[in-house]
């Protein structure tokens, strides 16, 4: 029998991944980083809209707003996404 997540081979009869589980002081860890990645991406995301936006209308005000909140959505978007992702990967 092979562990769904890391790939390893587990004993038939365990009921946990000795590999996957064990150390729970990764647990937090392994979470903080994948909140981290999901915030970069999310970043990431938005930052080329607002670029976008910003190079075709200029940085007049109403668009120097939008051009902030969209990159700042993502942002927040992608961190919780990470952080859900790399809960849940982990349980
Ligand atoms: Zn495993």
């Amino acid at each position: 029998m092979k562990c769904a997540k890391c790939g390893l081979d587990v004993p038939a009869d365990a009921i946990y991944c000795p590999h996957c589980t064990g150390d729970r002081k990764t647990t937090d860890r392994q979470v903080i980083q994948g909140g981290i990645r999901g915030a970069a991406i999310g970043l990431f995301i938005g930052l080329l809209p607002a670029a976008l936006l910003l190079f075709y209308f200029g940085a007049e005000r109403g668009i120097k707003g939008i051009a902030f909140i969209v990159p700042a959505v993502t942002f927040t978007t992608g961190l919780i996404f990470g952080l859900v992702r790399a809960k849940k990967a982990w349980k």
